[in-house]
């Protein structure tokens, strides 16, 4: 068996850094399915496709040229990792993931990537849809005034203009989306192990993380 953790949780809570640092410390691979979503709503975007017909989106899915090299992400021969991370194709992706077909038409793609020795799936339905069997289930909570901060640092960092308040209606806006749609809405699975990060270091979240595994 395929030793797999999840973590789920609402935007910008920091799941993506704490799933690459836990996949780091135990040598597994990592998941970050909101990274499909994105690919997903913005090839439906570039295609002229409406974003309100789940069908039409999920029959762009079986057709991309996808490739994941070093930490980089690839259709065709673009590398299209900086635009998948803008705030703008977040909330692209949270529109196409509220369709029922776009979710089955990404649900093998992102079970292909179970390999030994083992997998870290950062997501809002890791837990709950597609590794419901996994041994250790984490949902990553943080206020909406941490998250919209710390993305705003983020941003600010790589010389990105942000505006604070419109990062946190933007999160909020998708975080609204993903709880309230009828497929896979964002909630904890019953057995996860909640962990509010609002007061503590990354490191602190890792540690947190590797002692529940160690257990
Ligand atoms: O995690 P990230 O912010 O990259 O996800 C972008 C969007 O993709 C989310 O707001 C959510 O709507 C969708 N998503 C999803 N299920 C996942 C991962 C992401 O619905 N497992």
């Amino acid at each position: 068996d395929i030793p797999v953790i999840t973590i789920d949780g609402p935007t910008a809570s920091g799941k993506g850094t704490l799933a690459d640092e836990v996949g780091k410390a135990l040598g597994y691979g990592v998941l970050d399915s909101g990274a499909l979503y994105r690919v997903a709503g913005l090839a439906a975007r570039r295609a002229g496709v409406d974003l309100d017909d789940g069908d039409a989106v999920a029959a762009l899915v079986p057709g991309l040229d996808l490739r994941f090299q070093d930490g980089h992400i690839f259709l065709g021969s673009e590398d299209v990792s900086a635009r998948l991370r803008a705030e703008a194709t977040g909330l692209l992706a949270s529109q196409v993931a509220v369709h029922p077909q776009v979710r089955s038409a990404l649900h093998q793609l992102q079970l292909s990537f179970r390999r030994l020795p083992g997998l870290v799936a950062d997501g809002r339905d890791m837990g709950t849809a597609l590794f419901p069997d996994a041994p250790l289930k984490i949902f990553l909570t943080a206020s909406a005034a941490t998250r919209a901060e710390r993305r705003y640092k983020q941003l600010i960092s790589k010389g990105i203009p942000a505006n604070i308040e419109g990062l946190r209606e933007d999160l909020e806006a998708r975080d609204e989306r993903d709880k309230n749609r009828a497929t896979s809405p964002l909630a904890p699975a019953q057995d996860a192990l909640l962990l509010d990060n609002s007061a503590l270091g990354i490191e602190e979240s890792v540690t947190q993380v590797l002692d529940w595994w160690q257990q």
